[in-house]
């Protein structure tokens, strides 16, 4: 830590930690160790969550949010440098023994994450993971554990959960998985509760439930969240408090209705005006009509057997009518799975559908998906489709 404390340094802070706070921390600075040097990521850093309370660490990506959770409990890897105070309900946790830390860990502060599969271990059912987890902290098992797995996942709205025993990660919905994720996290019954951008991944539908859950789950198990986001929007709606990071700093912290009303620095009005207001303005109802769909339909055959005889259909597009008018930008929203990418494939002539699709009055759904004619060449001259990797991103 040594070389920390000479690179690391930053003017000096009350190191006094809140006698209310479940966890304060206080000065915290940060750095990696890269080919000999250390390159600062947190640069002195202080705030403190009281009980029951919704803190949010807000900012850009890079801001060095996650690896200021991460640090509290000695999550990072061994090139971090971390130095500083953080207290967790009286005891200090930076030079605290590994067994300490794997305690507190396990039992009362618990993390979810962006990504549920950093979590769940996808080889294991539902039932093997959390009974893993209420066994090794609650000392449960058989039937005990296993009524304790079931409530658990009731508890964050898992339908059915005697039936969802046996499933593995991969044949859940992300929503699905985010929610064994929390119940995993709450299977000790912690007291704080760092959850890392955990709806980031999500459909806005699907992460409104989490959030709802999230906050029913605080205010019923009396729980702390520290609430990591660079989402202002769902900040506004779920947190007490607020900080704002830039560059491995606080740059402002108050309460969430001052930080939106009335913000003081200068990055926290600039992040607030980057927020998308308003709607747009309309487009003249005499604009030229340039892309129509009638009631276009794409249905991918399900087959089955040796002969691969069609044994029914996904109705991924079922009947959708739109038109685009110059000028114009159409927003179509859906959680995944609803059919809004199979839409456009379906209307760059990409994928075949059926029903008629009119570009300037003219109907391309006559030509063949993929084919060389003059539809063709319109959607491939406007249009790129983007690979998988960047769909995703
Ligand atoms: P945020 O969560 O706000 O997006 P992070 O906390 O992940 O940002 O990262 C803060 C800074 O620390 C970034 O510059 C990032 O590149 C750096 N950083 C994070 N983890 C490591 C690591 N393991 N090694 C080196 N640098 C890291
Ligand atoms: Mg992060």
């Amino acid at each position: 830590m040594s070389a920390a404390t000479e690179t690391l340094s930053s003017p000096a802070q009350s190191t006094a930690h809140p006698p209310d706070a479940v966890l304060s921390v206080r000065d915290l600075r940060i750095g990696f160790r890269q080919e000999g040097q250390l390159v600062p990521a947190v640069k002195g850093v202080s705030f403190h969550i009281k009980r029951g309370e919704t803190v949010a660490l807000v900012g850009e990506s890079g801001s060095g949010k996650s690896v200021t959770a991460l640090s509290t409990v000695r999550l990072l890897g061994h090139a971090a440098e971390v130095e500083g105070s953080v207290n967790y309900a009286g005891r200090e946790l930076i030079d605290a023994p590994d067994k300490v830390l794997r305690d507190i860990r396990g039992n009362d502060i618990s993390f979810i994450f962006q990504e549920p599969m950093t979590s769940l271990n996808p080889l294991h059912t539902l039932e093997k993971q959390l009974s893993e987890s209420v066994r090794l902290h609650q000392g449960l098992t058989g039937a005990k554990a296993r009524a304790r797995v079931v409530e658990l996942l009731n508890r964050v709205g898992i339908r059915d959960p005697e039936t969802r025993l046996a499933d593995y990660p991969h044949q859940l919905s992300g929503g699905q998985r985010q929610r064994v994720m929390i119940a995993m996290a709450l299977a000790n019954g912690p007291d704080l509760l760092i959850a890392d951008e955990p709806t980031t991944a999500l459909d806005v539908t699907i992460q409104a439930q989490i959030l709802d859950l999230l906050a029913e789950l605080k205010e019923a198990e009396g729980l702390s969240l520290l609430f990591i986001s660079h989402d202002l929007g769902i900040v506004r709606r779920i947190a007490d408090r607020v900080c704002v990071m830039k560059d491995g700093l606080i740059v402002e912290q108050g309460p969430v209705e001052s930080i939106f009303a009335d913000p003081q620095h200068d990055y926290t009005k600039k992040l607030l005006a980057a927020e998308p207001v308003g709607v747009a303005d309309p487009v003249a109802s005499d604009a030229q009509v340039m892309a129509e769909t009638k009631d276009l339909k794409v249905w991918f055959p399900i087959q089955r057997g040796l002969l691969r005889r069609t044994v029914g259909h996904v109705k991924a597009v079922n009947g959708a009518t739109l038109t685009v008018r110059s000028g114009e930008t159409l927003g179509v929203v859906g959680e995944s799975g609803s059919g809004k990418t199979t839409l456009a494939l379906a209307i760059m002539r990409l994928i075949e559908s059926d029903g008629p699709i009119l570009f300037m009055g003219r109907d391309i759904a006559l030509g063949t998906a993929g084919d060389s004619g003059p539809c063709a060449a319109i959607c491939r001259s406007s249009f790129r489709i983007p690979s998988a990797a960047s769909r995703r991103a």
